[in-house]
């Protein structure tokens, strides 16, 4: 199939990368994989889920071993880095035996990292798990050091035990990036506070812009704060120096001189970052979203679940791939106050 810019990604492959690479119809290649392993979650974050959610029928679900085996189609194309979220990643029964299969892609070499987006609420029973399986950093989500606002924003969430997951992660050695997302009237004057507490546990802070995807029973209006207000009030206090830092994700960092520290942006709504995207994500029923802003996907399940050879698998990526779209146009405004899609964030994972 030849895309709309006439370049077909067989000629792609003949322009230098490795032959099988995924390389979508604007020249990105793929190389990251963000698997949301469960859409249930033991929180109901305001901005994530409504109060009273409805998840996908358990039989619905890839069991753990094809999620390995899809992931494991995808390191075969080239993906060299991989997130599991979800949901909850942590809260999925036998969650450490598919973090473990996993490593053997880290011992091989095929894979450069295997990383994890977490609420922490789980992590002080598995954070040395994590580390022995050859986790290197993880990504903590964490808006308030507040523990009564902690409880409003998570609805379920207890902040003490999250502390003591970021406790054990540090302890076990893992690197911990904290993620916020940026809130108005909720936790805009804390994010100094934010920023000093984790520079100072050797942490990094990424903030990030609320996005409009699925129904949370509130409009996005009150919930949304540009990151360019939150960067211009940050820079009243703090010294901050754009660096080239990168993650292989969309933040852009800045080092903050007076802590030392790093401060990251993500801005999917004041700054479209799409076209560096190197990203697509699978879903815990296998189904593959190449943007996260955009309904297409394409089902993974039926041809994994047709043959026990993966060359079906491969050839549903490859084809999917071809759709990936340029990117997503997001906006919040009086106007757009309701989703832009109604599949909440948990589905396909942050
Ligand atoms: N439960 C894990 C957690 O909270 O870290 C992983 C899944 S969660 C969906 C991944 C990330 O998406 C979290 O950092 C969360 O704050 C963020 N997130 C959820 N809904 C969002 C939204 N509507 N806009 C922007 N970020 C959102
Ligand atoms: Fe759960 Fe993460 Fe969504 Fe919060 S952001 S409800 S912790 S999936």
């Amino acid at each position: 199939m030849v895309p709309a810019n006439g370049i077909s990604t067989l000629e792609l492959d003949r322009t230098g990368t490795s032959p099988g690479a995924l390389i979508d119809p604007f020249a990105r290649t793929i190389t990251y994989l963000r698997v949301s392993v469960t859409d249930r979650c033991d929180f109901r974050c305001v901005y994530c889920m409504s109060e009273h959610m409805t998840f996908l029928p358990k039989a619905d679900l890839l069991s753990l071993e094809e999620l390995d085996r899809l992931c494991s189609a995808f390191v075969d194309k080239g993906v060299t880095k991989l997130r599991l979220t979800g949901g909850e990643p942590l809260v999925r029964r036998g969650i450490m035996t598919l973090v473990s299969s996993l490593s053997r892609h880290l011992s091989s070499g095929a894979l450069k990292e295997l990383t994890l987006t977490t609420n922490g609420s789980q992590l002080e029973k598995y954070a040395a798990e994590l580390k022995n399986h050859g986790i290197e950093r993880i990504n903590v989500s964490l808006d308030t050091l507040d523990p009564d606002k902690f409880r409003a924003v998570t609805r379920w969430g207890d902040l003490g035990k999250v502390m003591a997951g970021i406790d054990a992660a540090l302890a076990a050695g893992l690197k911990v990036k904290i993620n916020a997302v940026a809130l108005k009237g909720v936790n805009e004057d804390e994010l100094a506070g934010l920023l000093e507490w984790a520079n100072d546990r050797s942490m990094d802070l990424t903030v990030i812009e609320v996005m409009p995807l699925g129904d949370v029973g509130e409009t996005r209006l009150d919930q949304y704060l540009p990151l360019s207000m939150v960067r211009a009030r940050l820079a009243e206090r703090f010294t901050l120096d754009d660096i080239d830092y990168q993650t292989g994700g969309p933040a852009r960092y800045v080092r903050v001189k007076e802590t030392g520290g790093r401060l990251g942006f993500i801005t999917p709504m004041t700054h479209n970052f799409c076209e560096s995207c190197n990203r697509v994500r699978i879903t815990c029923t296998g189904t593959l979203y190449m943007c996260l802003g955009q309904n297409d996907a394409a089902d993974l399940r039926t041809p994994l679940r047709a043959s026990d050879s993966d060359g079906l698998i491969h050839a549903a990526i490859d084809e999917a791939i071809t759709r990936k779209p340029k990117g997503h146009d997001f906006v919040i405004d009086r106007r757009h106050q309701w989703p832009a899609l109604s599949r909440h964030m948990s589905v396909t994972g942050g």
